[in-house]
């Protein structure tokens, strides 16, 4: 029981909590690192040395150029493009960088409404709609289209914003194991038995199975044709989050149905954010015209929150022209091209070192396993020392055994790029002992 002679608790916990005061305040360094420049494959990171207790982080105005291999940039989008940014520029003067109201206020511009024709037609859906943000999408979809009563079905790795919509929605949540279609129909099975008559349960009102396109954190594709035919015989619905697919997969970019070869039809809401290959920010919900209809009425990030930043917006529309060749240039095909090959190269180039990879063929996300947390910080500053920057990740993004070094790569790197790459991350693992297989003996 809580005693307040004690004194309250304090307001940050998370700094009470062991893991998050005794491991992430000393390895400060390796995250958040101010950059100075856009997201292209080489970046200016800036500086920063701390002093002796760790608690003080100066920053310098020393800049290092970096290779970045954390970015998702994916099409090579975010650091700007012949095509796209004079139309951004055209917007920003056009309608300025915020509508400053909300979409059912005076936020809807002429290009929200292009962009939510263009992402439909893209996706292949009647309709859509957009938001401000992707994190904001997930978890202010979800709670708005299933709550008490209801039963969410949500893959064991999903996405934090995933999480929160799911919790927000007072829906009872059940966890499948990650990407494994046997498990979601055995817990499928036992919830639908357990909601008919007469087993003295409600039933379900109804039943929603939440996966994602590409895994981030893994680089894994979805068993979408497996979980589709499932969630159609137990008559679950299905909300496919293409954050990391949209763009980047798929022969036309068009995401994981595309690759798989899903009909869209097949899938009831598809989410995805602007923020990846797209070079901008946002996300949308593409589905029925019926369901879209609803989220305008019903959704507090459509209703109470403001609309999408118009040069965004425009950005988002020209860079899916460029992906459809709508510019009048094979620059799309060429990226989606570009972004398959080097990820292949990449990532079978890890794999003849001797490095543990996660993620699959043609995904342009991939997961070198450190495992030991201990081997994160020394991985990171040794790779940035070199002029490589990664992203690493551990606990509660991954299980706690289970620490990475995450890279993205993109249409944007040169073949030279990813050499300068591998060079350093070889060494580098060498040094942290990371290398956790054989290496693949050189071909004669
Ligand atoms: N879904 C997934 C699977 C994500 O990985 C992310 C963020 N990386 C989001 C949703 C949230 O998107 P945003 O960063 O565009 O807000």
């Amino acid at each position: 029981t809580f005693d307040p002679s004690q004194g309250y608790a304090p307001i940050c916990p998370a700094f009470e909590d062991f893991y998050t005061r005794r491991i992430y305040r000393r390895i400060q360094d390796c995250f958040g690192r101010p950059i100075a420049s856009a997201p292209d494959a080489w970046i200016d990171v800036v500086e920063r040395s701390s002093n002796d207790n760790n608690k003080t982080l100066h920053r310098t105005s020393n800049k290092s150029r970096c290779l970045n291999l954390g970015s998702y940039n994916y099409l090579g989008f975010a650091a700007g493009d012949e095509f796209c940014t004079p139309h951004v520029l055209h917007s920003l003067k056009k309608y300025a960088p915020s509508s400053c109201s909300a979409r059912a206020d005076g936020g809807t511009t002429q290009l929200h409404i292009e962009l939510e024709d263009l992402i439909a037609r893209f996706v292949g859906k009647p309709a859509a709609i957009t938001f401000a943000m992707g994190y904001v999408t997930n978890s202010f979809i979800i709670p708005t289209l299933i709550g008490e009563g209801g039963l969410i079905i949500s893959d064991s790795f999903n996405h934090n914003s995933i999480v929160s919509g799911s919790r927000a929605s007072g829906a009872t949540v059940q966890v499948f194991q990650h990407n494994s279609p046997s498990h979601l129909e055995a817990v499928l099975r036992e919830q639908v038995v357990k909601g008919q008559p007469g087993t003295g349960h409600k039933p379900w009102r109804k039943i929603m199975v939440i996966v994602e396109g590409v895994y981030s954190m893994e680089g894994e594709f979805c068993k979408l044709p497996e979980i589709v035919a499932i969630c159609k015989k137990y008559k679950a619905y299905i909300y496919l989050d293409e954050a990391h697919s949209i763009g980047a997969v798929g022969k036309s970019g068009r995401g994981v149905c595309e690759l798989l070869g899903v009909d869209p039809a097949d899938v009831d809401i598809m989410m995805g954010t602007f923020t990846k290959s797209f070079g901008s920010c946002g996300g949308y919900i593409a589905a029925s015209e019926e369901i879209i209809q609803y989220l305008k009425y019903a959704c507090p990030a459509h209703i109470y929150a403001t609309s999408m930043s118009p040069p965004a917006v425009q950005q988002v529309i020209s860079a899916i022209k460029v992906v459809l060749g709508e510019d009048r240039s094979n620059r799309g095909a060429k990226k989606l091209a570009k972004i398959r090959e080097n990820s292949n190269f990449f990532r079978s180039e890890l794999k003849k070192m001797g490095f543990v990879v996660l993620g699959d063929n043609d995904s342009p996300v991939m997961a070198i396993m450190l495992y030991n947390l201990a081997k994160l910080p020394a991985f990171s500053r040794a790779c940035l020392r070199q002029n490589v920057a990664v992203v690493i990740t551990a606990y509660p993004a991954t299980p706690v055994l289970l620490a990475r070094a995450r890279i993205c790569i993109s249409a944007s790197h040169s073949k030279e790029d990813l050499i300068t790459g591998l060079k350093v991350i070889g060494e580098v693992g060498g040094l942290v002992g990371a290398k956790c297989l054989p290496a693949e003996p050189e071909k004669a």
